[in-house]
Order: C-alpha cells, then structure tokens, then sequence
C-alpha cells in the first residue's frame, strides 16, 4: 500500500518520533502551524474516520489519550490546546490515514478557518 504514514509505521521514511506504543505512533508534523505541532496516528492503516470500525474504538480513543498526555508533558494542557482531525477534502484532509493533529503553544480562534 502506498500510504506515507503506514511507511513511518515502518520506518521507511524519517520522522521526528516523540510517542510510540503498541498501537500508536507520534511525530512531529513537517510543516508546524504552532510552536508544537504533533501528528498521533493509529499503526493500523485507517483511511478516513469514515472508516472506523467498532474493533478500533479502543485505539481511537488512544489517540486522545496520547494526545493529552504529551500536551501535559510539553506543559500547555492546563493553558489550552487545540486537536484536530480533519475528514477528506472538504474537511482540508491531505494524507488519507487518518490523523489527531495536537497543536499548543499559541492561542487558536474559534470558528476554525
Ligand atoms: P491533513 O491535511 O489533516 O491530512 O494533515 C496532513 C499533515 O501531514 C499536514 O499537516 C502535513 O504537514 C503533514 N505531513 C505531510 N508529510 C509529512 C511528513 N513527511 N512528515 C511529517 N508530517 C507530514
Ligand atoms: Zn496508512
């Protein structure tokens, strides 16, 4: 499969690694839109979130985990942080395995853009 993140699942492609378990890589994100700008993806090649099925519930929800975890550990959880993830092209998303963007470090404006 020709899938850019299934291939930093397999170290195929260099990446800044800042979280790894079983089920969950971490990286930082190549073109940041925030002083921390990390990507948190399941090591299971998912497409979209359209594409979630019961049996991933459980590392879905690690992506949040992970998430707020390393936002505690790089000391803005308790200021604020912003996630996203973004679903096919009108949701702005560019790499089709799905993602949690974790973004801190500066304030974000709500309505997103
Ligand atoms: P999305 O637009 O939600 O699909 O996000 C894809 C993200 O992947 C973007 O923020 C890109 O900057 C990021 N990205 C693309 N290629 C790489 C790469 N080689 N290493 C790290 N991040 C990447
Ligand atoms: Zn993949």
């Amino acid at each position: 499969m020709d899938c850019l993140f299934c291939k930093m699942v397999e170290r195929e492609v260099p990446t800044e690694i800042v979280y790894e378990d079983e089920h969950v890589l971490a990286f930082n994100d190549i073109n940041p839109q925030a002083p921390t700008h990390v990507l948190i993806i399941p090591k299971k090649h998912i497409a979209t979130l359209n594409d979630i099925e019961p049996a991933d519930l459980e590392t879905a929800g690690r992506l949040q985990y992970v998430a707020a975890r390393l936002a505690k550990d790089k000391g803005f959880a308790e200021d604020g942080y912003r996630v996203v993830m973004n679903c096919n092209e009108l949701g702005g998303q560019t790499v089709y395995h799905i993602h949690m963007h974790l973004l801190g470090g500066r304030e974000f404006t709500w309505p997103a853009g």
